[in-house]
């Protein structure tokens, strides 16, 4: 049985979680971020909450390989870290996580680097598929 490993993100600066119980993406509360685009449009982006799901719904045309500007919705502070992305190039965002540890997704839509540390590993919310 494979085995699905759900982020609980929060912001890093603020603490508050980043998740959005009223947008489901797999049937999961969705992490919820403000995005601008390179055009410098603002919105919102969801993520899918299952580590290595890539499904994501901005509410603004964005094409892919685009770098979005990633900022907590809530203390507005930007997420992107001065960690370039490996594969691409593009600036790394961090992600909090509720049980400790973090999250780093590149900021690029379409790359798909990213990875996860995790202070505790039994704390991850592992849900059987
Ligand atoms: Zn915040
Ligand atoms: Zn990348």
């Amino acid at each position: 049985m494979k085995k699905q490993v759900v982020l609980d993100v929060v912001c890093p600066y603020c603490n508050h979680s980043l998740m959005d119980n009223e947008v489901e993406i797999k049937g999961l509360s969705s992490v919820c971020l403000n995005i601008r685009s390179e055009d410098n449009k603002k919105g919102t982006i969801h993520l899918c909450a299952a580590y290595e799901c890539f499904d994501h719904q901005p509410d603004l045309p964005i094409k892919d390989g685009e770098i979005l500007g990633l900022c907590c919705p809530h203390c507005h502070k930007e997420l992107l870290t001065k960690e370039i992305c490996q594969v691409c190039g593009a600036p790394m965002a961090d992600l909090g996580l509720a049980s400790g540890g973090f999250v780093r997704i590149c900021s690029r839509l379409g790359c798909f680097n990213h990875f996860l540390s995790l202070t505790d590993q039994e704390s991850a919310h592992e849900i059987a598929l």
